[in-house]
Parts: structure tokens; C-alpha cells; sequence
């Protein structure tokens, strides 16, 4: 139900123009109605209490903050409880330009530029541009993609875990041999129907992802890969179009060039990022390069706009609970 509405308010114009520049231009009251908005598309902004669903709130600010009592529960509550953004520590206007500043970052540095532009710590914007990635997550949760008369393409590559290479060439290894890695390299597989969605998983290696690929394609797909034998298995279920990458990129409308554009966007990522992208991030990086290829085509207000309601929409982040959980890379 929210997406109709959430399209609604996609189309509009305020959307096409939330860029950070009118992000840093709203006064207090018009980064709150601009969130209020975004949090709650099917009533227009009018806020509802995350406790018990009511409509019927009012505003009961503690200071400058904003806050909310239900009239029919009682119970108070922010513009982000029960978001992603719970327990918040930036302004309203803080967020909105957070994730203004993550549409807009195609790769790279995004988390140093991050904590420069909010002047907030390293670890805070590592969190934070971390929690955007895990709202992006959730719009590719479950999905499946493809269908009658629909093609999709699949491939994988492989990320993570940089073992350097010896400088004399006569001390350099065979880096495809399994004992000479690192055990963090990973294979991202990606399916991308074309002129639709896609979804990435990352396995041990590309054979791993059969089971994957048949719960996420639609019967009835037509569906493209290179020759790599491992997915022959993949023909009893669907009609295959095989391309091999010796011979060719593209022969009779078989091709993975979607697939390969997506694996572009993340090795640069990879490039921008290489020491985090490897083992428990990988897949939010994966997820990241997804949702950016998927949505390439919107505008940046739109973006952040879609971001933005995916955020809010999220349940307290997964991955960071509030506490530093794992291990934060130092800048
Ligand atoms: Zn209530």
C-alpha cells in the first residue's frame, strides 16, 4: 500500500528537487515537514504512532526537539523511533543531508566526505552510511525477479580479500591456487532481469549460487549467462542463452553486458573502499551497487527521497544495534 502513495510522492516536485543544496536552504520547520513526508507518505505527513497505529497525535516538543503523544495510546514518540534512525544523535536536517550526500556519492570516500561535510566522527558516518545500505537492502528482501517473456542475465565475480602481490616476479604465486587466498575472497553472483530489478548474494564460489538463482528467477525466464559449467544445471529449469566471453560479448541476444555493468560499479566501489568491502560488509556493498544500477535512472531528489523512506521504514539497524557490534575500520 505505502509504495503506491510513496510513488505518489515520488513524482512530485518537491521530490525531483530535494537535493543537498535545498536540504541546507530548509529552515528547521521545513526539514521536519520534508521528513514527516517521507516517514509517512500515506497520510500526507500527518504523523502515526509507531506503538499503536493511531492517527490522532500531537506535537509535544522537549525543547527544540521534536516530539509526538498519541492521543489514543499515550505513549510518546519522535520523527525516528522505531526507525533505522532510532536513538538519534544528528539533527533532522543532519539526516536529510546525510542521505542527500550518499545519493549523490557514485563511489568512493563517501564515509571520510561524510564526516567532513555533518562534522560528525569517522564512526559515526561509517554507521550511518552503513544503516543507508542496509535500508537499500531491505527493497531488494525476497525478491524475485524475471518471468514470462522477461530476460534476465546472472554472473558472479569475485571480491575481497587483496592478496598482495610479490614485488620479484620469480616470488609471485598462483593466486587462483585455494591455499594461496586469503579466505575473505568471495564470489558476489548477481541476477539483473533487463529493463527491471536485480539481487545479489555473495557465495564461496559461483557453483554455490544454483539453489539462489532458482528461488529468485521466475519460471518462465529467459535467462543469459556465460559458459562457465556450473551453470548447466541451470537448463532443466529455465531456457538458457550462453555467451562465450572468448568468442564474444554479445552473439545472437546472448549476452551478460547488464551483469557486467553492475560488476563495474562494484570493483569500483572495491577500489574506493578495498579494505572494507571484504567478508561481513561485502553483501551490503553488493546491495549498495544494486539499488544504485536499479535506480540510476531517477532523478537525485527522487533518490533520496526513496532512500529516505526505505530508512525510515526500516526496522532499528540489524547490523548496528545501537552498540559498535563488530570491529569499525579506522579511517
Ligand atoms: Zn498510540
Amino acid at each position: 500500500m505505502w509504495r503506491e502513495m510513496a510513488q505518489h510522492f515520488l513524482l512530485s516536485k518537491a521530490a525531483k528537487t530535494l537535493s543537498l543544496a535545498s536540504v541546507f536552504r530548509m529552515s528547521d520547520g521545513e526539514a521536519e515537514a520534508t521528513f514527516k513526508a517521507i516517514r509517512w507518505p500515506d497520510t500526507q505527513g500527518q504523523p502515526v504512532c509507531p506503538h499503536c497505529g493511531g492517527l490522532d497525535a500531537y506535537e509535544a516538543r522537549r525543547g527544540t526537539l521534536l516530539r509526538f503523544r498519541c492521543s489514543a495510546c499515550r505513549k510518546d514518540f519522535s520523527l525516528t523511533s522505531g526507525t533505522l534512525f532510532a536513538s538519534r544523535k544528528l539533527p533532522i536536517r543532519g539526516y536529510l543531508a546525510a542521505i542527500a550526500i550518499f545519493c549523490n556519492e557514485v563511489k568512493g570516500k563517501s564515509m571520510l566526505a561524510l564526516s567532513r561535510d555533518l562534522c560528525i566522527t569517522y564512526k559515526a558516518a561509517f554507521v550511518l552510511a552503513h544503516k543507508l545500505r542496509e535500508a537499500m537492502a531491505e527493497e531488494m528482501r525476497g525478491r524475485v525477479v524475471g518471468g514470462d517473456g522477461k530476460v534476465a542475465e546472472v554472473d558472479g565475480a569475485y571480491f575481497g580479500g587483496y592478496v598482495k602481490p610479490a614485488n620479484r616476479k620469480e616470488n609471485r604465486i598462483d593466486r587462483r591456487l585455494s591455499q594461496n587466498q586469503s579466505g575473505k575472497r568471495k564470489s558476489v553472483v548477481v541476477i539483473r532481469e533487463r529493463n527491471g530489478n536485480s539481487v545479489p548474494a555473495v557465495f564461496r564460489s559461483e557453483g554455490a549460487a544454483l539453489s539462489f538463482i532458482r528461488s529468485r528467477v521466475a519460471k518462465g525466464t529467459v535467462l543469459n549467462a556465460d559458459d562457465a559449467s556450473h551453470w548447466n544445471e541451470l537448463h532443466s529449469r529455465f531456457e538458457m542463452k550462453r555467451i562465450n566471453h572468448e568468442e564474444a560479448y554479445s552473439l545472437d541476444g546472448a549476452c551478460t553486458n547488464m551483469a557486467e555493468e553492475y560488476f563495474s560499479r562494484l570493483r569500483r566501489a572495491e577500489i574506493g573502499h578495498h579494505h572494507h568491502i571484504a567478508g561481513d560488509y561485502l553483501l551490503r556493498y553488493a546491495q549498495e551497487a544494486s539499488w544504485r544500477e536499479d535506480n540510476r535512472r531517477l532523478s537525485n531528489g527522487e533518490q533520496v527521497n526513496r532512500l529516505g523512506g526505505l530508512a525510515l521504514r526500516c526496522k532499528p539497524s540489524v547490523d548496528f544495534g545501537g552498540y559498535w557490534q563488530r570491529h569499525i575500520p579506522a579511517a
